[in-house]
C-alpha cells in the first residue's frame, strides 16, 4: 500500500443544533448526520486535492458508520484501514453554536467504534509505504489503546524518517490533564510541521507569548510551524523567516472543520513541492472555502475548484 499522507483517529458522524445558542439542556431540533471526525475530514480533503491518503479508524456495523464509509470512499480515501465491529456503534458528536463565537460539543467516543483502534493496527511495512504521518491531538483523548497505537505509529515514522505533523487540535471537551500536555510534548519532539490555533500553541509549549512559544517548538525540533487564526488568516514560521496571509473573505456558515480542511491544504501542497509562502495561500483558500457550507465536512474543495480560486 503506498500512501501520500496516512493519518488515526475518528470516523463519526456529528449533529448539529439547527438554531444559534440552541443549549444542549433543552429539547431542539437537529440536522444530521454529516459526516466527521478531525482526521477523517483532513483525509476526505487530502484526496480530493489528488493525493492518496489513507486512515486508520473503525465504524460500527450501522448506517451512520455507512454512511461515512460511503462518504470516504467516494471521495477517494483508501479504505482498507477502515475497520468494522459489531461490538459498538459509531462515534457521535453533538455540537451547538452561540451567538459569541463559542461552541460546545457532546462526544460519544471513548465508548464508540472510534475507540477500537489498536497498536496491532500499525505494522513497519505499512509505515514504511508513506511519506507523511499527520495526527490530530483530539484523537489521543479518545481511549489509551488509540493513544499507544498513535505514539506507535509516530515512533516508527520517525524512525524511517518520514515526514510527521501535527495539529493539538485541543478540544477542553476530551480533558486536557497533564499527562496528556506530556503525550503532547512527546509528540512535539518527533514532529516537523506543526498546525495550531494561538491559544493552543500557549497551552502545548506552557508560554506566555507567542515568541516563547515559537521558540519551544524549535527546541523541540519542529522545522515548520503554522498558525491558524480563523477569520483574520494565517501565519508560519520556517528558518528565522515570517510569513502571514490575510484572510480570503467569504461568508462564514459553519466554522467546524476549517482547521482540518486547512491542515490538508498546506500538507498536500508541501508534498507536491509547494514553497512555504503558496502553501500557506493555498491552505488559506481551502480553509475559508471549508466555512461556506453547512456541516464539518461539506466545504471539502477539489483541486480543480482550488484553481479558480488563485
Ligand atoms: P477547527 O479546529 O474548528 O476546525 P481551527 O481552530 O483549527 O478550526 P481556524 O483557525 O478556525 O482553525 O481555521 C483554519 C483556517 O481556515 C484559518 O487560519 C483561515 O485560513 C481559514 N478560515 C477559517 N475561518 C475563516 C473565515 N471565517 N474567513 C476566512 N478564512 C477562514
Ligand atoms: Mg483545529
Amino acid at each position: 500500500m503506498e500512501l501520500d499522507v496516512l493519518t488515526i483517529g475518528e470516523i463519526l458522524v456529528e449533529m448539529m443544533a439547527k438554531r444559534i445558542d440552541q443549549d444542549f439542556l433543552h429539547p431542539g431540533e437537529f440536522l444530521g448526520p454529516y459526516p466527521s471526525g478531525a482526521p477523517a475530514i483532513f483525509i476526505d480533503q487530502i484526496v480530493r486535492l489528488g493525493l492518496k491518503g489513507g486512515i486508520i479508524g473503525c465504524i460500527g456495523e450501522d448506517d451512520f458508520g455507512e454512511m461515512v464509509y460511503r462518504r470516504l470512499i467516494n471521495d477517494g480515501v483508501d479504505g482498507r484501514l477502515i475497520k468494522r465491529t459489531k461490538e459498538y456503534i459509531t462515534g457521535i458528536a453533538f455540537v451547538t453554536y452561540f451567538s459569541n463565537g463559542e461552541r460546545k460539543f457532546i462526544f460519544h467516543l471513548p465508548y464508540s467504534a472510534g475507540s477500537q483502534i489498536f497498536p496491532e493496527d500499525i505494522t513497519e511495512d505499512l509505515v514504511k509505504s508513506i511519506k507523511c504521518l499527520h495526527i490530530m491531538g483530539c484523537s489521543l483523548a479518545i481511549s489509551k489503546n488509540v493513544k499507544d497505537t498513535i505514539i506507535k505509529a509516530i515512533d516508527l515514522a520517525y524512525s524511517f524518517g518520514k515526514i510527521i505533523s501535527f495539529d493539538p487540535n485541543i478540544r477542553v471537551e476530551l480533558g486536557l490533564s497533564p499527562e496528556y500536555l506530556n503525550t503532547l510534548q512527546y509528540i512535539l519532539s518527533k514532529t516537523s510541521i506543526v498546525m495550531s490555533g494561538e491559544k493552543e500553541i500557549l497551552t502545548i509549549t506552557d508560554s506566555q507569548n507567542m515568541e516563547d512559544a515559537i521558540n519551544r517548538l524549535r527546541d523541540f525540533g519542529v522545522k515548520i510551524i503554522v498558525i491558524k487564526k480563523g477569520k483574520k488568516g494565517a501565519e508560519a514560521y520556517y528558518e528565522g523567516k515570517y510569513y502571514r496571509v490575510d484572510p480570503y473573505p467569504v461568508e462564514e456558515v459553519d466554522p467546524t472543520g476549517a482547521g482540518d480542511c486547512f491542515d490538508a491544504g498546506f500538507i498536500a501542497s508541501i508534498l507536491q513541492g509547494y514553497d512555504i509562502n503558496m502553501a500557506l495561500k493555498l491552505a488559506n483558500i481551502i480553509g475559508a472555502l471549508s466555512v461556506t457550507k453547512k456541516g464539518p465536512m461539506e466545504g471539502v474543495v477539489d483541486r480543480e475548484v482550488l484553481k479558480t480560486y488563485m
